[in-house]
């Protein structure tokens, strides 16, 4: 065992992504998995979550590093077609959960943290707006749920 496969177990033990899915469980592979974690001011935001317990890209070998990324871009491209978002935020940090993962967020001008990150200082004065946004995104997540289980084939 390598020291990073020593470290990577000790870890592993107390870690949420091994633990349980996570989310609502939309699509898996033997390697990996897409869940929609059900965050209430971003409906649609997702997240793509390596089975196993690693901690960082560079882990992987190049044929994992390449099907993660590909599940990436599709999630991203389904959330392209069907929620028309301003923008697409990926994210990639694992400093609370070191178990690798991306996030996908579906980005608009009027959500509750925009243009900041969805982890930043919230916008004032924003409620409604931000309550009626994730009103209209949540009544497309069975068009999205249904986009991500074509392109993820
Ligand atoms: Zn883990």
């Amino acid at each position: 065992m390598t020291v990073d496969a020593a470290a990577n177990e000790r870890t592993a033990s107390a870690c949420a992504f091994c633990a349980g899915d996570g989310g609502e469980l939309v699509w898996r592979d033997a390697r990996l998995r897409v869940i929609l974690p059900d965050e209430a001011d971003y409906p649609g935001f997702t997240r793509v979550v390596w089975a196993a317990h690693v901690v960082e890209m560079t882990e992987l070998d190049p044929a994992d590093r390449e099907h993660l990324m590909s599940v990436v871009w599709r999630v991203e491209a389904a959330q392209r077609e069907t929620l028309a978002p301003d923008k697409v935020n990926l994210a990639s940090f694992g400093n609370v959960t070191p178990h690798l993962h991306w996030h996908v967020i579906p980005r608009w001008r009027d959500d509750r943290h925009f243009p900041e990150p969805v982890w930043g200082q919230p916008a004032f004065g924003r409620d409604a707006v931000v309550a009626a946004r994730a009103r209209t995104v949540r009544a497309l997540l069975p068009a999205y749920r249904a986009a991500l289980l074509r392109v993820l084939g």
